[in-house]
């Protein structure tokens, strides 16, 4: 397993070399690593059977290498460990209203990853894998609930991919339009801020009163998602 330099540039390869909207584009390995552990779903891009397949799906990182996870009949993990992929990490930070139609925009991070993953075979890295993918959306609750039997695990499949070829693009910020002939249009311009929070507790009808909520998830109401 390869271990990115914290504070080495990202690569800039054939595929991640920022073309278009090129100021959007980030190097820093640190932005990187902030989106990734913002979030806890990916979009991962895959070719299968000749045909392309997004797939959306939960992804835990260690800041060196990106786990995602699967039943070991999943179609797209299957065909993962011998195709190339492309993974996807998105955060909308609000919508960008400018004077024109043309200029309209989005504020977000984004990543994108490119490789080949790897089929996690040994059991202490699957452990720990699994382990990081579960803490990443949910703090704490490794601990608390009741860890994979034998049997889930092999019914379980996880990929691991290296986070050496990856790309981030940010924007944030007023409209581009401000110094233009349109803003003496008159019309309001500016941004509609998107924030997300995690809301109130649901317990399982099924709950027993007796059982408490445990403090990481009482802790978690209310906190904002997703790094808004
Ligand atoms: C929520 C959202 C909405 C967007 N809406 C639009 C839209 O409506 N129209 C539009 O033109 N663009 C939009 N973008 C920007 C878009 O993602 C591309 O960056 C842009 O279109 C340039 O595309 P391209 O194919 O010319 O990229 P190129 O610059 O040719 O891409 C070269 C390489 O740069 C990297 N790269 C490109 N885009 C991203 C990215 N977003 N994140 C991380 N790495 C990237 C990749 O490694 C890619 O292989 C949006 C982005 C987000 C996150």
């Amino acid at each position: 397993m390869s271990h990115p330099t914290p504070g080495r540039p990202l690569s800039q390869t054939d595929r991640t070399r920022h073309q278009r909207l090129r100021e959007q584009g980030s190097l820093d390995r640190s932005d990187l690593d902030a989106i990734l552990k913002a979030g806890f779903v990916c979009h991962l891009g895959v070719t299968v059977d000749s045909n392309l397949l997004v797939i959306p799906t939960v992804y835990g990182t260690d800041g060196a290498t990106l786990y995602f996870h699967g039943s070991v009949a999943s179609r797209s993990l299957v065909a993962s460990p011998d195709a190339s992929v492309c993974v996807t990490v998105t955060h909308v930070d609000g919508l960008v209203l400018a004077r024109s139609v043309f200029e309209h925009g989005v504020n977000y991070r984004s990543a994108m990853i490119f490789g080949i993953p790897r089929l996690v075979t040994d059991p202490e890295e699957k452990w720990t894998g699994l382990r990081c993918l579960t803490e990443q959306a949910t703090p704490g609750q490794w601990d608390y609930a009741r860890q994979p039997s034998r049997k889930e695990l092999a019914a379980t499949s996880l990929l691991a991919l290296s986070l050496d070829e990856a790309s981030v693009k940010i924007r944030s910020g007023a409209p581009d339009d401000g110094d233009t002939s349109d803003a003496e249009r008159g019309l309001w311009a500016g941004v509609l801020p998107l924030q997300a929070h995690w809301g109130d507790l649901e317990p399982d009808p099924a709950l027993s009163a007796h059982i408490k909520t445990p403090p990481h998830l009482a802790n978690r109401q209310g906190v904002s998602a997703f790094g808004s």
